[in-house]
């Protein structure tokens, strides 16, 4: 059989695991990249930790792609989380699992898996080419190659794997949405996923900096009064809202942000039940019997957060401890175990940790990730319309995804 010649467009995750496979499979490939160094966007992972996998069953894996989780089947059947580790540790990478099943390095260093990529390509024989992508080449609706900046590359098929539009430093600037528009394929509509919340409250700016641990998250759809997300753990206030680990999850369950819709409900102290708090507000203000109210909370609430909370309990702020009523207690209970944000909307898609919509998945065969439209075109990654919650499963996406298409293009 005749060596196939493959190119790869983008070194990020899916693009190296795509290439180093086809070179396996007897393909010569060249990969483009458009920065001078391969991988930019895995050294920012898992704050430079990188989540590299989820080690979990095939459900649990789908159950965690709400966009287009179906369509993943094949590729995860045949590359799965636990191939994924097999494959990093063989290459000479200890891997460690985390709470949640969540797997990083065990030097937790992005920059490792980076260069395991990286090695495991080149060994395989890759050609590292660091130019830009202009063009995808076809004939009779066949892909013959690509059209670089600085050259073109002829190829029998061409794998498309320049990731999404978020953090667009990192060289994800959307340009595999351009080239599968090229190529006739349907680009769904972009949106930011596992991204921070804006608030029209002006206090989440007075709270900028402050970040909150152990506290329950909960966001309430007001319209039809249930709630659509509830976690425990970490959030921040910024400028412009809320962010951190729970909200950016959050983030991903909701489609659709109009102003007014949603609403963040914090519970500041979830390991008190109502009755506990409502005691140690007493126990506080009988301490502080003479002072202001407004003294009363150094050692029950951060610092920042304290006006925030006055203001919404409406009592003044130099109302006497003492004098504070049963009624006005419980309220401030209520405020402590309930204190709300209205959300207005997203942050742009560039400040997103993954882009929501891409490449059609209904105009790929899930099989082969080969174009339904343009033989020999194949895609790979995040430029596809498939996304998912965070644990590792993005990254996922782009092992799975760029190990069959590197596969089945090298046939
Ligand atoms: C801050 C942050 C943290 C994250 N943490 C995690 C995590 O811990 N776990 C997890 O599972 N996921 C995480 N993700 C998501 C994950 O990084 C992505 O889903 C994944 O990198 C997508 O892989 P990809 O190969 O499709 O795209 P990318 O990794 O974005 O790679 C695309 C590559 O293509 C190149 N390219 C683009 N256009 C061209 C062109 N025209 N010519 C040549 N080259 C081109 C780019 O320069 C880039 O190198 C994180 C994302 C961010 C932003």
């Amino acid at each position: 059989m005749m060596q196939k010649k493959v190119v790869v467009v983008g070194a990020g995750a899916a693009g190296m695991m795509a290439a180093g496979t086809a070179a396996e499979f007897g393909a010569s490939v060249t990969l483009l990249e458009k920065n001078p160094r391969v991988g930019r966007k895995i050294m920012i992972t898992g704050k430079g930790r990188c989540n590299l996998c989820n080690n979990c069953d095939i459900p649990t894996f789908i159950s965690n792609v709400p966009t287009n989780g179906r369509f993943l089947y094949s590729a995860i059947h045949h590359f799965s989380p636990g191939d994924t580790m097999v494959f990093f540790e063989s290459l000479g990478l200890p891997l460690k699992t985390e709470r949640g099943n969540r797997v990083f390095p065990a030097s937790e260093k992005a920059v490792d898996v980076v260069d395991t990529l990286r090695d495991y390509v080149t060994n395989s024989g890759v050609r590292i080419v660091n130019d830009t992508a202009r063009a995808l080449l076809t004939e009779n609706g066949e892909a013959v190659g690509v059209k670089g900046e600085r050259e073109t590359y002829c190829a029998d098929s061409v794998i498309i794997c320049c990731g999404g539009k978020s953090y667009p430093l990192t060289g994800s600037t959307g340009d595999g949405y351009t080239l599968a528009k090229q190529a006739g394929h349907t680009v769904t509509e972009l949106k930011p996923s596992l991204v921070p919340l804006e608030s029209s409250d002006p206090e989440c700016k007075s709270m900028q900096g402050l970040s909150l641990r152990n506290v329950a998250l909960n966001i309430i759809d007001n319209h039809s009064k249930k709630e659509i997300y509830s976690d425990f753990g970490e959030m921040l206030f910024t400028h412009f809202g809320i962010s951190g680990p729970m909200v950016l999850s959050a983030s991903s369950h909701i489609r659709e942000m109009p102003d007014g819709r949603y609403t963040a409900v914090i519970d500041l102290k979830p390991a008190l039940s109502a009755e506990q708090l409502d005691k140690r507000l007493q126990n506080d203000f009988r301490e502080n019997a003479n002072r202001d109210v407004s003294n009363a909370f150094s050692k029950l609430l951060p610092r920042k957060i304290i006006v925030p909370v006055l203001k919404r309990w409406g009592v003044p702020f130099d109302k006497k401890c003492n004098v504070i009523t049963r009624e006005e207690r419980h309220a401030l209970c209520g405020i402590l175990k309930g204190f709300t944000i209205p959300l207005s909307g997203f942050r742009p898609i560039e400040e997103a940790i993954v882009t929501s919509g891409g490449v059609r998945t209904a105009e790929l065969n899930p099989k082969t990730m080969e174009s339904k439209l343009v033989h020999g075109l194949y895609f790979a990654g995040e430029v596809i319309d498939c996304d998912a919650y965070t644990g590792g499963f993005n990254l996922q996406i782009a092992w799975s995804t760029g190990r069959l298409a590197g596969e089945c293009a090298a046939y």
